[in-house]
């Protein structure tokens, strides 16, 4: 049994779904008290609920403590059925995070699943739709799985009403390295508004513009959704290498200025752009628990962020397995699983 204060480290939902996918993988049963101790509204929301909901109906656990506010859990895995499965989360609570808790443990299960994952697929603080299908997804397969995401619908923040569709061929993980990024392909960035004025996507492009200033204009594009999906907005910027396509984006808000959302993502890719490095902020942290699984692999990254740092302690903790954190001469970091 395994004991974690979910105050430590990050401190927030990304300890629990990494417990709840570490326990069905290895089979070791954990308690988390201080939930999310690290937030400013502590314990379970709902998007932690359905997630934690979803590993126990794959994975035949049993869960106690599991509601909104509660800051204890205690999780007992059972074994890992395949098949299909429907979850809503009820809220604009995160599809892509549900996801990430359940998709590995069904990676390696011994048949495929299609999922069918309902709330939000373009809001703050978690991967949009296309980080997961474009920047994770393809280097899943280089490791040896096939999972497939299909966006049937966007979900904004607050409404929700997104819905994914993924479909997950199992195969036995393998290590890979991801070093080189190689030579860049194409930049493009898109400015999705659903039931907001027209004009902020406009002067979220242009502020974006400001800074990748080198991208050809044709680069720069608004998709205006039905009315009644939204209201919503985001902002996604993609940069495509040879081996990774990396996606940078920003959700808009009640008093955050289109200005303001815009600069932030295109600074942090070109921030990217100008580290050489293969993986971006977000990536560092999702990559590590399928290679921690294929038991090796390597990448190089920019600044190795709390997330990751936390990942590796669970995945120590879980599996024994050590991950070494590094500088790379050209002033990257490397991530090895040891
Ligand atoms: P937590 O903050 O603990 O709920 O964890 C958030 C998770 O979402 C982590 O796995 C992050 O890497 C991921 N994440 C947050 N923001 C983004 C983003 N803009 N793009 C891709 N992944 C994200």
């Amino acid at each position: 049994m395994i004991t974690i204060d979910g105050s430590e480290g990050e401190g927030g939902g990304q300890v629990l779904r990494y417990a709840a996918a570490l326990s069905l993988l290895t089979g070791e049963p954990f308690t988390i008290g201080n939930i999310r101790g690290g937030r400013a509204k502590p314990g379970l929301m709902r998007q932690h609920v359905t997630a934690l909901e979803a590993a126990c109906v794959i994975g035949g656990a049993e869960c106690n403590g599991l509601h909104v506010g509660s800051t204890e859990i205690g999780f007992r895995p059972g074994s890992v059925t395949p098949g299909e499965y429907r979850f809503a989360i009820g809220t604009a609570g995160s599809t892509g995070l549900v996801l990430q808790t359940v998709m590995v443990p069904l990676m390696l299960a011994d048949g495929p699943s299609k999922l069918v994952i309902e709330g939000g697929t373009h809001a703050m603080a978690a991967p949009p739709f296309e980080f997961t299908a474009k920047t994770l997804l393809p280097l899943i397969a280089k490791m040896g799985p096939r999972v497939t995401a299909t966006l049937d619908r966007h979900g904004f923040y607050p409404r929700g009403g997104g819905r994914i569709v993924v479909e997950i061929e199992p195969a036995p993980l393998r290590p890979i390295e991801c070093i080189e990024r190689g030579a860049f392909e194409r930049g493009k960035v898109d400015a999705l508004v659903s039931g907001i004025p027209f004009d902020i996507a406009d002067r979220e492009l242009k502020a974006a513009r400001k800074v990748l200033g080198e991208w050809p204009e044709e680069s720069f594009a608004v998709e205006q959704l039905p009315a009644e999906i939204g209201p919503g907005n985001a902002l996604l910027i993609e940069a495509a290498f040879e081996h990774v396509t990396e996606v940078m984006s920003g959700f808009g808000k009640m008093g955050l200025p289109a200005e303001r959302l815009a600069k932030t993502a295109a600074k942090r890719m070109a921030g990217y752009i100008a580290s050489g490095a293969f993986a971006g902020p977000y990536l560092q942290d999702q990559l590590l628990l399928p290679l921690a699984m294929a038991q090796g692999g390597a990448f190089t990254t920019v600044r190795i962020g709390r997330h990751s740092r936390t990942a590796a302690e669970l995945i120590g903790r879980f599996t024994g397995r050590e991950i070494g954190f590094s500088d790379t001469p050209d002033g990257a970091h490397l991530i090895e699983i040891r």
